[in-house]
């Protein structure tokens, strides 16, 4: 099993760099909606009894969601990088993020959800994850958000 042992190595050669260099960032998954805790769903009208109730801005529902820590490497997107990329829609400041491959569930639904997290204080929301072509690892190229 050549191609497995090889797998493997780039897998351990991967995961002491990321080790070593990379950062912990936390991933936003919104696993449900749940009854707003500071006021009341209103059945009937599907909404807050009180419109002006802040934690869920008269919806009487909040997203629940769970967080999950990983250590990624992170490299911003140049000039030069969005000419070599197939990816399409990068701007100059979105984040190239290298992460374990068991961590692509998390970022997919992440970017399905739209779901944000912080890089140094930077918005971003991951938008394609991209496996290796040995499931070694993943890209997962995330933009960052401007209001
Ligand atoms: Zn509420």
């Amino acid at each position: 099993m050549a191609l497995e042992k090889r797998k493997n190595h780039i897998k351990a050669e991967e995961a002491k760099i990321r080790e070593k260099y990379g950062k912990t960032i936390k991933i936003i998954n919104v696993t449900g909606e749940i009854d707003c805790p500071d006021c009341t769903y209103d059945l009937a009208y599907r909404r807050s009894t009180n419109p002006n109730c802040s934690t869920c801005k008269g919806k009487g529902k909040v997203v629940q969601e769970e967080e999950y820590e990983e250590k990624v490497l992170c490299f911003m997107i140049t000039e030069e990088e969005i000419r070599e990329t197939e990816i399409g829609g990068l701007k100059v400041g979105d984040f190239r993020l290298i992460a374990r491959n068991e961590a692509k569930p998390y970022f997919q639904k992440a970017a399905t959800d739209k779901t944000y997290f912080l890089i140094d204080d930077i918005k971003v929301i991951p938008f394609r994850v991209v496996p290796t072509i040995l499931d070694t690892h993943i890209t997962v190229y995330a933009s960052r958000i401007t209001e």
